[in-house]
């Protein structure tokens, strides 16, 4: 029995990288786990790789294989186990029953054209906000094709450790939002919630394009009474067309062969300076020196930055 006194020692920092295997590693996503990576060794914590394997449709086979092998080559180390998301759907699944036992979330049976007749405003995605057609209930003799969580009219503030204060209110800017697809595939929004509180993620490092995701996870975390993790969102990589490196835009994939080299230049990317010699010394130095002198204060709070 517990006398009282008793101090529980603090949870351990940790943070992770969560790639989605749509194609191989480029410098965008380069950035990305540097920045979670030195954040977390930095501040003596564990970082975790999961593969974020949960939209059948967008996953490319032999990516995730390919992204390990391009992390190992630049010589990341991670603990523990990786997590493949897609052998996780029975946590997904538990998740959502708790949630509709709980009435926080409703099906809904609007397709695309439904919606797109019926939706007056944009959400901060710019795609269509869901007016809520399926609120009240399921018309009669529809059946549900998605499930929905209830957001409510209020604005979430949040402490961004690179962007500062940051506000969103869900039923204004978002809408109800999916967590269970037509298709029936898990939403990213429901799956990296439950895992983040599941591999007891607390620090959150990763693309700034996920800021105004960050609103609904928070939401979705209290909903399933689930502890919120700090959050650090860091500029994105962009082309010379101010579009984001990925896939979609052709990104090119990073070669480990180019070590250091490339390493320095998601460092500096982030605003920390690289001596020439720190670029030109051996890999396991060069993390040596990169996780004793990492600041997160110097990431520049930009949203986009060209990748030089
Ligand atoms: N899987 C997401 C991506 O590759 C990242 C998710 C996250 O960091 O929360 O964009």
């Amino acid at each position: 029995m517990s006398d009282g006194l008793r101090t529980e020692s603090p949870p351990r920092w940790r943070g992770r990288f969560a790639p989605s295997p749509t194609g191989p590693l480029h410098f965008g996503s380069l950035v990305a786990a540097v920045g979670s990576y030195l954040d977390a060794r930095a501040n003596g914590g564990e970082w975790l790789l999961r593969i974020e394997d949960i939209d059948r449709p967008r996953t490319v086979p032999g990516a995730a294989d390919g992204i390990l092998r391009t992390l190992e080559g630049f010589g990341f180390e991670w603990d523990g186990e990786v997590v493949f998301q897609s052998r996780r759907l029975d946590r997904y699944h538990a998740a959502l029953v708790r949630l509709q036992l709980a009435g926080q979330v409703y099906p809904c049976s609007c397709s695309r054209r439904e919606i797109a007749a019926s939706a007056t405003r944009r959400s901060v995605d710019g795609g269509l906000l869901y007016p809520g057609t399926c609120r009240a209930g399921l018309r009669e003799g529809l059946a549900a094709r998605a499930w929905r969580l209830r957001v409510p009219d209020r604005e979430f503030v949040f402490h961004d450790r690179i962007q500062g204060e940051t506000r969103q209110n869900l039923e204004r800017e978002v809408g109800d939002f999916v967590l269970l697809r037509a298709d029936g595939q898990y939403a990213y929004q429901l799956a990296v919630v439950v895992d983040d509180a599941a591999q007891g993620v607390n620090s959150i490092v990763r693309g700034v394009d996920l800021l105004d995701s960050t609103a609904r996870q928070i939401w979705l975390l209290q909903c399933l009474g689930l502890p919120v993790p700090a959050y650090a969102h860091l500029p994105v990589a962009v082309n010379p067309a101010g579009e984001k490196l990925s896939k979609q835009t052709r990104a090119p994939a990073i070669d480990p062969a180019r070590g250091t080299r490339l390493l320095a230049r998601a460092l500096r990317f982030l605003g920390q300076p690289v001596p020439a010699e720190a670029e030109a010394s051996p890999l396991a130095d060069f993390w040596r020196w990169a996780i004793s002198t990492w600041k997160l204060a110097r990431v520049p709070v930009a949203k986009a930055t060209l990748a030089e």
